[in-house]
């Protein structure tokens, strides 16, 4: 199993769901560990990863807001002098049919699944280039692959994301400096807890593995391109979403 000691990451999201996963299992590995959510929220995720051994902070910021995440790099750039990954996993969903669907829903979404992801990218990325090392892991979705009725805003923020990392793979692999995208299916967390019990079960059948996912599956997805054993993949998509999308 891929160990992370040394290494600095930054974890976005990290106060639930699969961000709270990841942010865990990297911990567990030997990283240090900045995990970002609103409030305090991502408090008792890096209070677990410290009684279990691990080195971990907690910060309070809204991945929208541009100076928060700049003054974030800073600032474990500053405390740890490296960063060596960073996993942008935080996102939300306003689900309605386009026809209703009001601009703010719209704005909202792609503000925090997308131009986040630039933002955070912009910021980790010169450090990672004068380390000539780095490891950027973005959390889009089977929705950004497939489109969805109802998400037209989620599943362009996450097609969007995806076409991002793509390119950027492309600008910066020569530095030593890799992106990839995790695309998860149908996973249990807050997010589809919000799904009707109907449509959960309707979705679910369509799983060739026949269930939902589990953050920690999508977990080992992450950690294992942030490690130093995926070292020769950049620029993909790993789906880990029970072979609902081939
Ligand atoms: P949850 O709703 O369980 O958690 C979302 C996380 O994002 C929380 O930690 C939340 O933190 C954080 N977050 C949301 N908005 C902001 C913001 N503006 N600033 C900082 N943090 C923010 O979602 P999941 O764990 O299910 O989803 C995680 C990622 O995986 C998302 O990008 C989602 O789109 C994607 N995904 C999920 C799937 C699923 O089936 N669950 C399937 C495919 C993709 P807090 O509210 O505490 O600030």
């Amino acid at each position: 199993m891929a160990q992370f000691d040394g290494k600095i990451a930054i974890v976005t999201g990290a106060s639930r769901g699969i961000g709270r996963a990841i942010a865990t299992e990297l911990g567990r590995r030997g990283a240090t560990v900045a995990a970002v959510a609103r409030a305090d929220n991502a408090k008792a995720v890096a209070d677990d990863i410290v009684t279990g051994g691990g080195v971990a902070e907690a910060h309070s910021l809204d991945v929208t807001d541009a100076a928060a995440v700049e003054a974030l790099v800073a600032n474990t750039l500053r405390r740890h002098g490296r960063l060596d990954v960073l996993v942008s996993n935080a996102g939300i969903a306003r689900d309605q049919l386009l026809l209703r669907m009001k601009r703010a829903d719209w704005d909202d979404v792609l503000a925090t699944n997308l131009t986040a992801s630039f933002t955070l990218c912009q910021a980790v990325l010169k450090p990672m280039i004068r380390q000539r090392a780095g490891r950027i892991v973005a959390v889009s979705s089977v929705v950004g692959q497939t489109g969805n009725a109802g998400q037209a805003n989620y599943a362009a923020s996450k097609a969007g994301l995806i076409g991002f990392c793509k390119s950027l793979a492309r600008e910066v692999a020569s530095r030593n400096v890799t992106v990839n995208v995790v695309a998860p299916g149908l996973i249990e967390t807050d997010m589809t807890r919000a799904i009707a019990e109907g449509a959960r079960e309707t979705w679910a059948a369509q799983i060739p593995l026949g269930r939902m996912g589990s953050p920690a599956d999508v977990a080992a997805a992450v950690c294992f391109l942030a490690s130093d054993e995926a070292s020769y993949i950049t620029g993909q998509i790993l789906a880990v979403n029970g072979g609902m999308y081939m």
